[in-house]
């Protein structure tokens, strides 16, 4: 027996193939509301590409750590044995969605981890290097990569134009011309975290590190003239061959290595190490094996899956951090406005965005699209004194902070002679406030206490008083304890 269709809402539906009409010839009537919530739906089924690696593919798969790096970074997802589950999305950069598969470009190489510390996402390509090292450049260099305002062609001249004028391109162009501009597969070809990032181990030593994912697949490459016929052939080549290999059961993988420089030689290296247009080079910082990760299984629903994945920097967890390298720190900040912009505020609960950490306590609430019920009896502020979690820098991850830069702090204002909390407003109340307006000011103080404040907050509010005038504070506590008597009373 085939299932009823039924509304969003679950209601049988009368008929699936004609609208609700004022005779045969119609007018349609307003009235056919589930007319009305299939069309409605259609028009909303998109979300806004991504402006950038619109086209893309993934799959979900695990990391498992086969060697030990601990002594450079104690986070537990790289601990020696641990194995986390991950997502991946590969992608071209500058196509559209629908786009070939197989256009000359570089290619995205997203992971997520969900590790036990909440998502670690290392949102790299498949080439070491960019075209540019400050983000200042990145809406112009993505414009210039993408189509003309006017007739809305792509136009190698403005491509040539701005790599020309942007000298800094030339290490990320020779890739991009050359073989490895363009993959056979996604599957033949290597990812690397391209930023320089910030391991701290246990002792809270801190390392520079660049990541390497070396494809067990071998590197393979498609000439021009096979993408071209291919691009017209099939559009998703990449897409459909990810898929089935997994369908398949041969499920690609990748060995993953790290470059590791200790801080102390940051400074006098040959390269900038935080220039994203240069590599470290591979006799001077070899690669240190770390693990296996394994792609093995396809997603469920690709909208939900992968279009709706939403990837950024910005997540790092104890253990890794950020580096001066000023791409990353411009993409720090570009990726989850992205998400917040093309899925919405409440991205992060989406499934492919949850976090598996055994505690999620942010203080985020509601907005469009919220599912995840706030628990209500946990307070929506902090401070507070009802149990709410509190920052713990112990455990949070320190990736903001780079020893050679100590301007780089979390702290309060410096604290000059008479900057205590209470100074200026014990002088408000004893110099400036006549009599009246001092008996005012207690008073309506002690009204708004008793609307409903109440132990240990009371306590705390008399104290509060006191610290600014020790005899308003009297008055206020004696206001409110006859008004907490008259209650009682009464
Ligand atoms: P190495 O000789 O030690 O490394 C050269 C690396 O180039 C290889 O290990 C390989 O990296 C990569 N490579 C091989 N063929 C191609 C190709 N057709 N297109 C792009 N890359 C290729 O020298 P260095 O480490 O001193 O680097 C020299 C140059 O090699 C760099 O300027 C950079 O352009 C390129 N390179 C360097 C990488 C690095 O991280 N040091 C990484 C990739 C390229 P892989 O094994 O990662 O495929």
């Amino acid at each position: 027996m085939t299932k009823p269709t039924t509304t969003n809402t679950g209601i049988p539906v009368e008929s699936d193939d004609e609208s609700l009409t004022a005779g045969t010839q119609g007018p349609i009537l307003l009235h056919d509301h589930y007319l009305i919530e299939k069309l409605a739906q259609f028009n909303r089924e998109r979300v806004p590409e991504r402006i950038v690696h619109a086209k893309g593919a993934g799959a979900y798969g695990e990391l498992v750590v086969t060697h030990d790096v601990s002594k450079y970074t104690k986070a537990k997802l790289f601990q020696p044995g641990a194995r986390t589950e991950s997502l991946a999305r590969f992608s071209t950069v500058a196509g559209e969605q629908g786009s070939p598969d197989t256009w000359r470009d570089p290619r995205g190489f997203a992971v997520k981890f969900y590790t036990e510390d909440g998502n670690y996402d290392l949102v790299g390509n498949n080439t070491p290097i960019f075209f540019i090292k400050d983000p200042i450049k990145f809406p112009d260099f993505i414009r210039s990569q993408k189509r003309l305002p006017g007739n809305g062609l792509r136009d190698h001249n403005m491509q040539w134009d701005f790599w020309t004028l942007r000298p800094e391109t030339a290490h990320q162009v020779t890739w991009l011309m050359g073989d490895r501009g363009i993959p056979k597969t996604y599957r033949h070809m290597n990812g690397y975290g391209s930023h320089t990032y910030q391991w701290i181990n246990a002792a809270g030593e801190r390392f520079w590190v660049k990541y390497h994912f070396k494809t067990d697949q071998g590197i393979e490459y498609l000439t021009q003239a096979d993408a071209d016929r291919i691009a017209g052939e099939d559009a998703d080549y990449h897409r459909k061959d990810l898929w089935e290999a997994i369908e398949r059961g041969e499920f690609p993988s990748w060995t993953v290595y790290v470059q590791v420089m200790p801080v102390a030689e940051a400074e006098g290296y040959r390269f900038n190490p935080f220039d994203l247009t240069k590599v470290w080079s591979h006799k001077d910082y070899p690669l240190i094996e770390v693990g296996k990760w394994t792609l093995n299984r396809n997603p469920r629903n690709y909208f939900v899956d992968i279009e709706q994945a939403a990837f950024e920097p910005s997540n790092v967890v104890p253990g890794i951090g950020f580096s001066p390298d000023k791409m990353l720190l411009g993409r720090v900040f570009a990726y989850a406005d992205a998400h917040r912009y093309r899925i919405g505020t409440n991205y992060a609960q989406l499934p492919p965005n949850q976090a598996r950490a055994a505690e999620v306590n942010s203080y985020s609430k509601e907005g469009a699209m919220r599912y995840h019920y706030n628990d209500p009896n946990t307070p929506v502020y902090a401070p507070n004194s009802f149990g709410g979690p509190h920052a713990d820098p112990r455990r949070a991850p320190d990736g903001g902070i780079w020893d050679f830069d100590p301007t780089i702090v979390r702290a309060g204002y410096v604290q000059h002679a008479e900057d205590g909390d209470f100074t200026q407003a014990g002088t408000l109340v004893r110099e400036v406030l006549d009599d009246a307006q001092r008996e005012r000011l207690v008073r309506n103080i002690v009204g708004h206490v008793l609307g409903g404040v109440r132990e240990p907050v009371l306590s705390r509010v008399f104290e509060y008083w006191k610290n600014v005038d020790a005899d308003l504070g009297k008055r206020v506590e004696e206001g409110v304890r006859a008004g907490l008597d008259g209650g009682a009373r009464s």
